[in-house]
């Protein structure tokens, strides 16, 4: 039975990745507003307001956030464009009264399809914005595809910024210890997430015990490197081990652990009832459909949940 429910994980994996929402949405307007359903539990809203307003509540119970404007693979200049004046507003308006908080992007919604130096223009324009109201730029990490390119625009731009911007680094693949090795300066912050997207297995690793130990070994070297690390990750199993390790090591303090939105809100409550920092992952946009579909390949269960929420009243 244990193959049996592999093979229906796979089934349901290969479902999740053939979703195209947006060919539905585009098509019907009920389909639209039914799916929208599904996106609520994961997403703030269509407006930036809607994301910081989420975000003053969660702060008030004791919560870091992190805010992403949803968006990847932007095809053109104007687009660009377009997503970095929002994300200039985003910063603007977060830095009112929120200092610490964290504005969360991918570098090809800005500009890397393009050309990577306007990925890296637009990455300092943000970054000189930010840095003045206490807002620290995070860097996703995409398919890796681009990893070369995003790692290069990254450590040209931390030279410069090397307190206000971050990075992403995703344990399942076998590049990431040397990636960490030799591109991460000292101190650097950086979020360690499993890795949300299929890759061949020549370059990355399943979900396993190998990968969850792989992930330990990243966080304890960026600690040592005296990193500031956020352990982005919903297995409660390898938060238990992390928790006993960075209190044994006293290096909790340089360490929080970071959730997504929508996601075993349970976990990141006992989390915070344990004294523990958490930092909450929100996002808002008009690409909701993105973001919903990347939940359901990452977990393909969330099928169903998607289809119990489109149910309920
Ligand atoms: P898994 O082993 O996948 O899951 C462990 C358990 O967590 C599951 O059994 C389930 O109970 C729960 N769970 C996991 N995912 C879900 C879900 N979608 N819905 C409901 N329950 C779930 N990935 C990237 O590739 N690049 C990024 O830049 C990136 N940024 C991220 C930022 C943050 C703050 C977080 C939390 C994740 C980010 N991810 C990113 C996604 C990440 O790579 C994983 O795909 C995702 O976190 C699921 O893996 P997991 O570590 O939670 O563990």
């Amino acid at each position: 039975s244990e193959s049996m429910e592999k093979q229906l994980a796979d089934a349901l994996k290969s479902v999740a990745r053939r979703l195209d929402i947006k060919e539905y949405i585009d098509r019907d307007p009920v389909m639209n507003q039914l799916l929208k359903k599904a996106a609520d539990r994961y997403v703030t809203g269509e407006q930036r307001q809607q994301a910081l307003h989420t975000a003053r509540e969660l702060e008030s119970a004791g919560y870091a956030v992190s805010l992403e404007y949803i968006g990847e693979n932007t095809q053109s200049a104007e687009e660009c464009e377009q997503a970095v004046q929002e994300l200039s507003a985003l910063i603007r308006e977060a830095g009112v009264d929120r200092k610490g908080a964290r504005v969360s992007f991918d570098l090809s919604h800005i500009g890397l399809l393009l050309d990577t130096e306007l990925a890296l223009r637009h990455l300092l324009e943000l970054a000189q914005q930010a840095e003045p109201v206490g807002i620290e730029l995070f860097i996703s990490m995409e398919e890796s595809a681009k990893t070369d390119r995003i790692l290069s625009v990254y450590t040209r731009a931390v030279r410069q910024y090397p307190d206000n911007i971050g990075i992403t680094l995703q344990a399942q693949l076998h590049r990431t210890p040397e990636d960490a090795v030799a591109q991460l300066p000292a101190g650097a912050r950086v979020r360690i997430v499993k890795g949300a997207y299929q890759e061949p297995e020549s370059i990355s690793m399943p979900r396993s015990e190998a990968l969850d130990t792989r992930y330990v070994e990243l966080v304890e070297y960026v600690l040592q490197q005296g990193c500031r690390v956020s352990v982005a990750t919903h297995d409660e199993a390898l938060i238990d081990r992390m928790l006993e390790i960075l209190q044994t090591a006293g290096a909790d303090r340089y360490a929080e652990y970071e959730l997504l939105y929508g996601i075993r809100p349970e976990l990141s409550r006992r989390l915070l009832d344990r004294g523990q920092p958490v930092r909450i992952y929100l996002t808002y946009g008009h690409e909701w459909y993105l973001y919903l579909c990347h939940r359901i390949a990452e977990y393909p269960p969330n099928l169903f949940q998607a289809v119990i929420d489109i149910l309920s009243e």
